[in-house]
């Protein structure tokens, strides 16, 4: 029913994650160089990198439609998800400008938390992107993305955001309905270290030093527990990479050789790792 066990778990966990991201939008940017010993900075950068975003020349497929082989010249309508302070639209708007020439693609940053977004906002004001019309904020939830038009989007980015979704699966299936036919979803998120030995120092380091890291530089060490225990459940490599293909979407690299890997990418032996899927 409406009112049964799953709905009432659904919406505990989603007030946990208002209240997890309200309490640390003010201290998310130094706690994350505090907790990644600065490597997200690595890992964001090498995200961007790898999907290449911009024009001239546009390196995704085109839609179907245009049948003329001279490159599109409309800008680039990318969304990034669960964008928080906008570390990820940033950089993407670094890289189109600067590798590709490109200062017309546009990025909208959705996120479910108005502390996040006003972070971000204050941020954007401060940057060169500021009355260019480039970059837009909108509140939104990721399973329910009504603003957004289907087969609107050529790019979908998450990083470091859909392990906090209640239903990734619906977030998925989100993903697909709004990006246009060719378009890439790219996802950067916490993922499962594949050396047992370099995991087990892994864990001892997530589980001790994080909540610690967390109750003194923010006074807050039950979010920094939830951001821990929620790495600890999200799916492994393989599982999601198997979920983002369930959602409709081609995976490259996939259904290859045995140990080739499908579909992703790890970063730091599997600490991060980046999926990727287009839409048929
Ligand atoms: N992408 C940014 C980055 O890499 O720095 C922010 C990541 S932060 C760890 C996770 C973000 O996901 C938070 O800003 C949170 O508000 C947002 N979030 C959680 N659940 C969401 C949902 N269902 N829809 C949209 N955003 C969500």
């Amino acid at each position: 029913t409406h009112f049964g066990f799953e709905t009432v778990a659904e919406s505990l966990k989603q007030s946990k994650v208002a209240e997890v991201f309200s309490s640390v939008a003010s201290s998310y940017d130094t706690m994350n160089d505090l907790m990644s010993l600065g490597i997200h900075r690595l890992w964001k950068d090498h995200f961007v990198s790898s999907i290449n975003p911009g024009l001239n020349p546009l390196i995704h497929t085109p839609s179907p439609s245009s049948s003329s082989t001279s490159a599109p010249t409309d800008p680039l309508r990318i969304l990034d998800i669960a964008g928080g302070t906008g570390d990820i639209a940033f950089r993407i708007l670094d890289y189109t400008t600067t590798i590709h020439n490109d200062s017309t693609s546009h990025v909208t940053v959705a996120d479910i938390n108005p502390s996040m977004l006003s972070e971000g906002q204050k941020r954007a004001s401060k940057s060169p992107y500021a009355n260019t019309g480039r970059i837009d904020f909108i509140e939104a939830n990721a399973e329910q993305l009504s603003t957004i038009p289907s087969n609107s989007i050529d790019i979908y980015t998450v990083a470091f955001g859909i392990r906090n979704f209640t239903s990734i699966p619906t977030a998925l299936r989100e993903a697909h309905r709004v990006l246009k036919p060719g378009g890439l979803f790219a996802c950067l998120e916490f993922s499962k270290v594949q050396n047992p030995v370099f995991d087990a120092v892994y864990k001892r380091w997530s589980f001790g030093a994080i909540p610690l890291i967390g109750q003194v530089v923010a006074g807050d060490r039950d979010s920094y527990q939830y951001l821990v225990e929620s790495i600890e459940r999200f799916p492994k490599q393989e599982e999601f990479s198997r979920m983002i293909g369930e959602a409709g979407f081609l995976i490259p690299g996939g259904g290859g050789k045995e140990g080739e890997k499908g579909g992703w990418e790890d970063l730091s032996g599997g600490i991060a790792a980046i999926h990727k899927g287009i839409k048929p």
